[in-house]
């Protein structure tokens, strides 16, 4: 490749990002795509030219019959030497770094005056959170950008919930190199203690500025608490708020900045960039009435030079139709288009609602006359010019959300998907809504676990719908309201259709076998396969099968429920679900031949579903895997392998705060490295179960004490002790007490601890 195309490749914003992330480890392109939001086609084809530069390799991994491409970095520096008569790239570099954003919404800085004060006041100050206030247009954004150049961004627009936040800090600091946040949120972690306590560890391991502009616009409380904790406590890098009013963040740790207009030697540098040459008079009139206001200021120039007086009533309104009527009419429908939407537009969503040849230039044309301003890849109307666009302007809204959310799907992303949802609700399109509720069924499953407050925030606008209301019970059933669900699915059900009733009755077939109503559970289990013959499509066989097997499993017939879970199987490979999903049923085909006794068999299942969610990095099934391996390989009483692979699980499972999965990973490795002998180390966790115990008494956690009280009496100590403080805190679980002595007689002769193991008080 020459010289020159590589530089080309190099001159990408979404290149250098894809780089970026490879650096943090190795991904396949679905997983860089949902990182950067983009489609996973576009992803693939630039990786594919990235390899043939030379900057990434691609490597095969074949696992379950499939290829499956991961890619990591080939080169990790490259250097760029000058000199006499030519230009030399090289494997090794110093020093040479530029910003690469992963958030498309960092404002680019062109025209700036003055400020210096305030820059050198903010980049001096040592609190971890600094506040920018001061009304609109005052020229905040445009001051945390200079003064920050290298911020990482998050525009609040003011739909979303502090959920949404943690995601997209999530993924902000997984570009640093900080994926532990990510991974507990990918994992379905949603404690808010453990977010917080990520989110700060992530920003003070990687020490970044990351700006949270327009806060005045949030409506969930939740974030200021956030960032009232981060001001306390944050210990390195820092945050930078802009906002119209002061924002509730409280006082410890925070900086607080009120901007006011530009000074008048900064005005009236503005005034000659802008103008070329001002006469005194004029300027002390313009300042008298603008106060430096630098929108205003932009405005003002933009219209043309007047004599007379300007007046202060209904000043901007005044200004805006100046500049408004000298237009042309393509710009006009731009901006009235642009108006619509309060978020920044991306070049290509603008090209995708105004395909006209017209853009560019009109678009040029706004921007100099500073009616509109460029916010990373994108472009927005001013706050207050926007109401006042809105009121003169007559494209029509409907038309344009309808274009927009057709734009949003092609991105074939959750997050896209959300606003595309958002705006089909304001475009006012009932049946579009339920072709969306389809389409969620179909391709974004996850939404309603990951962004389960932000959906249902949408969901409320939509107004009465069987299929909105269907929706909001699955949000329910996720988050553990069974009640509330059960009573909406069955109120809204009889209105509702296709693939969208299958999913409902299968979720209620879930739903009664959790409560044990068998009997429902077996009249729904009917219907929904009554309706999955009907409509004979593989996914929502898949979502019937998966239930009977659980209801076999569950009644007891579990070589029936073997044979359904191998349908599942072939379902899920006919409908092309997704690898996770894929992963799952070869864990559920494990588990029932674990359930039968064949650990060699199961074996070879969970291997399958570890060599899957590997190869598609998806970490917390792969451990999922892990840990069921272990299990698989004690019962062989292989305890080398059990033990490293219940390692691993227990390793993620601290790392990303799943106590409950870590202290069943902890188990069997406690009982696999007795079974080794290695008892140091076996102590060492049982103690640390014991911990875990102390701190959310999952009651697993107390096989520590038995573990304890079988090392002691191993060392020819008395055990006794640990085994009563076992046994206590297992009072009100006995068949737990005794499933935890099973698993040891594997390992121990029970019966050489006979006398310590009897209860000492029979009728305890
Ligand atoms: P805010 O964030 O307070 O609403 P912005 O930062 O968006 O305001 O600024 C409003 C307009 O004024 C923008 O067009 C911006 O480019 C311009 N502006 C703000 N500060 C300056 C400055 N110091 N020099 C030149 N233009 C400025």
């Amino acid at each position: 490749m020459k010289l020159k195309d590589l530089l080309r490749l190099l001159s990408s914003e979404a290149n250098l990002q894809i780089l970026s992330l490879l650096s943090t480890k190795a991904m396949n392109p679905r997983e860089l795509a949902r990182l950067l939001n983009r489609d996973e086609s576009d992803v693939s084809r630039r990786l594919k030219v990235l390899e043939k530069a030379g900057l990434v390799e691609g490597k095969w991994t074949r696992v379950d019959g499939k290829n499956v491409r991961v890619y990591s970095l080939k080169v990790e520096e490259l250097k760029i030497r000058f000199n006499p008569g030519e230009i030399r790239l090289e494997g090794r570099v110093e020093e040479y770094s530029i910003p690469v954003g992963f958030e498309d919404q960092r404002p680019g800085v062109s025209v700036f005056v003055g400020r210096e004060k305030e820059i050198e006041e903010l980049r001096r100050r040592k609190e971890p959170v600094l506040v920018v206030y001061g009304i609109a247009g005052i020229g905040k954004t445009a001051l945390v950008a200079k003064a920050f150049p290298r911020a990482l961004w998050y525009h609040v627009s003011g739909e979303e919930e502090v959920e949404y936040f943690f995601w997209r800090a999530g993924m902000l600091l997984q570009s640093i190199g900080y994926g532990e946040l990510l991974e507990y949120l990918r994992s379905g972690g949603r404690e808010e203690k453990t977010l917080l306590d990520l989110l700060k560890k992530g920003i003070e391991k990687t020490g970044p500025t990351i700006v949270i502009d327009d806060l005045h616009r949030c409506n969930d409380e939740n974030l200021f608490r956030v960032l009232r904790l981060l001001g306390r406590e944050l210990k390195r890098g820092r945050i930078v708020i802009t906002s119209r009013v002061k924002p509730p963040v409280g006082v410890e740790g925070v900086f607080y900045l009120k901007l006011s207009g530009l000074r008048p030697e900064e005005a009236y540098n503005l005034a000659l960039l802008k103008r070329g040459s001002i006469s005194p008079e004029e300027f002390a009139e313009l300042y008298r009435i603008t106060r430096g206001h630098p929108l205003a200021l932009n405005l003002i120039f933009e219209s043309a030079p007047r004599g007379k007086s300007w007046s202060r009533e209904n000043f901007f309104e005044f200004l805006f139709e100046e500049v408004y009527s000298s237009l042309t009419e393509s710009e006009k429908t731009l901006l009235g288009i642009m108006a619509l939407f309060s978020k920044p537009l991306e070049y290509e969503a603008l090209k995708w609602m105004y395909p006209n040849k017209g853009l560019f230039p009109a678009l040029h044309s706004l921007l100099t006359r500073g009616l509109i301003e460029r916010i990373g890849d994108g472009y927005t109307v001013h706050e207050i010019i926007r109401s006042f666009v809105r009121e003169v302007s007559n494209v029509s809204p409907e038309e344009y959300y309808h274009s927009y959310a057709d734009y949003l799907l092609e991105k074939d992303s959750p997050e896209a998907f959300l606003k595309a949802f958002k705006y089909t609700i304001k475009a006012g399109d009932q049946t579009r809504l339920r072709e969306l509720t389809e389409l969620r069924l179909r391709k974004f499953r996850e939404v309603v676990v990951e962004f389960p407050k932000t959906y249902m925030k949408i969901l409320q606008e939509a107004g009465d719908n069987p299929y909105i209301e269907a929706e909001k019970a699955e949000i329910e059933f996720q988050r553990g309201f069974f009640e509330k669900a059960e009573e909406i699915w069955i109120r809204v059900m009889d209105r509702i259709e296709g693939i969208q009733r299958a999913n409902v009755l299968t979720f209620l077939v879930d739903l009664y076998l959790e409560k044990e109503e068998i009997e429902k559970a077996e009249k729904y289990l009917k219907e929904s396969r009554e309706l999955a013959k009907e409509l004979d499509n593989p996914l929502v066989w898949l979502w019937y099968q998966i239930e009977e097997t659980k209801y076999l499993y569950y009644s007891g017939r579990v070589e029936e429920a073997l044979e359904s879970a191998f349908k599942e199987l072939e379902f899920a490979r006919r409908a092309k679900a997704n690898p996770d999903t894929e992963a799952l049923v070869f864990l559920h085909i494990g588990d029932i031949l674990l359930t039968l006794n064949k650990p060699e068999e199961a074996l070879e299942y969970y291997t399958k579903a570890k060599e899957v969610s590997e190869a598609y990095g998806i970490s917390f099934r792969a451990n999922i895997a892990y840990f069921e391996m272990a299990k698989a390989y004690y019962r062989l009483k292989r305890f080398r392998e059990a033990s490293e692979f219940a390692r691993k699980a227990v390793n993620y499972f601290i790392r990303i705060r799943n106590y409950r999965r870590a202290v069943d990973s902890m188990a069997y490795l406690a009982v696999s490295l007795i079974g080794l002998g290695a008892l140091e180390e076996a102590e060492e966790i049982s103690q640390e179960m014991v911990k875990i115990g102390q701190a959310t008494g999952y009651p697993l956690s107390w096989a520590g004490y038995i573990f304890l009280g079988a090392l002691k009496n191993l060392k020819g100590e008395d055990g006794r002790g640990y085994f009563r403080l076992g046994r206590e805190h297992l009072r009100e679980k006995p068949w737990l007490y005794e499933a935890i002595l099973n698993s040891l007689g594997r390992v121990l002769d029970i019966e050489q601890f006979q006398e310590t193991f009897k209860p000492e008080n029979q009728d305890e």
